[in-house]
């Protein structure tokens, strides 16, 4: 079906002698009525932004692709045609097991609207597709199975979902995890761990004195320490530790699968490098300490919230103690 030219359809019926005049030019306005509304479809599947596709179950051959075909991905649909292959080459390889099982569940269904998938097109730009696919309903009973779709380019869309989340789940300032967005990942590993029997520490930091920091040499001043405070929290924990700014000057680390010895170790180290964080203030050096409350997961905790009070408390003791230290409750 692909690019058919007009001379390649059916010869329209000739009248054979005798026959009317009439009969002859209402073929011939047949043909051109015809003829017409292929190059309206034509004009449509041009313009049209989505890739429109035909594909045949039992040989597993693509039988029609729109030229949006080669615009989108950037390869040749004669090459789509000789050989499926191509399609598959074209998949991002995470997401060729999911495009593939798929295709193959509209079959059980009749459609599947929602197969997202990346491509890799021909210069190697990553593409996001919404492929709605659909039985053929046309089909008498006994023809091939012809499989329909309709691929959409969704890049767009994905990017500003991208950045919508990121800026739903992130501090705009030290650009950690926001309060809500600790919670809910803290909470998650919180089960994880209780299903596991793996253990577990949480850990809450207070700024000492931050209000004087404002205070004496400006508010602007003070994001700093903010920001400088986050990147060391985030270059000390490892990769599977949550980080997040859960206040204003507070900040809170979740530990899983640490045992108590490495908890502490990692506060001792957060500890030490804040303290050696430096900031100037026309001429004027300063440095910063917090006040750490570390306390671990135990077999009688029944939500998230019972470690967090004991080390909120944990860390109020420190803040009692003078400051500046690591109380474990
Ligand atoms: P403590 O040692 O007992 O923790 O005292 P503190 O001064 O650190 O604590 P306090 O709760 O009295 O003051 C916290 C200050 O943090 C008050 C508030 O103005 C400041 N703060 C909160 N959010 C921000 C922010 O985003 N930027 C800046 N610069 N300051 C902030
Ligand atoms: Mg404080
Ligand atoms: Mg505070």
């Amino acid at each position: 079906m692909v690019n058919e030219n007009p001379q390649d359809l059916p010869h329209p019926p000739w009248p054979e002698t005798g026959q009317s005049l009439t009969a002859l030019i209402d073929a011939q306005r047949e043909v051109a009525r015809l003829s017409a509304r292929e190059q309206l479809f034509n004009a449509l599947l041009v313009s049209v932004n989505a890739v429109l596709w035909a594909f045949d179950w039992e040989t597993r051959r693509v039988l029609y692709v729109s030229p949006a075909y080669e615009r989108l991905f950037g390869r040749s649909a004669g090459l789509l045609l000789a050989d499926v292959q191509q399609w598959r080459d074209s998949v991002y390889p995470d997401d060729l097991e999911h495009a593939e099982r798929s295709l193959a569940q509209v079959l059980e269904k009749g459609a599947v609207e929602d197969r997202e998938y990346r491509i890799v097109t021909a210069d190697g730009q990553v593409r996001w597709l919404r492929d709605k696919c659909f039985l053929n309903r046309l089909a008498e009973p006994g023809q091939p199975v012809m499989v329909v779709g309709i691929a959409e380019d969704i890049t767009d869309r994905k990017r500003l979902e991208t950045e919508l989340q990121h800026l739903a789940t992130t501090d705009a300032l030290t650009r950690s995890s926001n309060r809500r967005h600790f919670f809910e990942c803290a909470s998650r590993e919180f089960q994880q761990a209780r299903q596991q029997g793996s253990s577990l520490a949480f850990l809450l930091l207070d700024i000492d004195n931050f209000k004087r920091i404002n205070d004496s040499y400006g508010h602007q001043l003070g994001d700093l320490v903010l920001q400088q405070l986050a990147e060391c929290g985030r270059a000390a924990l490892r990769r599977a530790d949550l980080f997040g700014r859960i206040g204003g000057e507070e900040f809170a680390a979740v530990f899983p699968g640490c045992t108590p010895q490495m908890a502490r170790h990692v506060a001792e180290r957060l500890q030490r490098e804040i303290q050696h964080l430096r900031f100037n203030h026309q001429g004027q050096t300063f440095g910063i300490t917090v006040s750490q409350g570390l306390t671990l997961l135990s077999a009688d905790d029944e939500c998230l919230d019972a470690l967090y009070s004991r080390a909120d408390a944990a860390m109020y003791e420190a803040k009692r103690q003078g400051k500046n230290r690591i109380i474990c409750g």
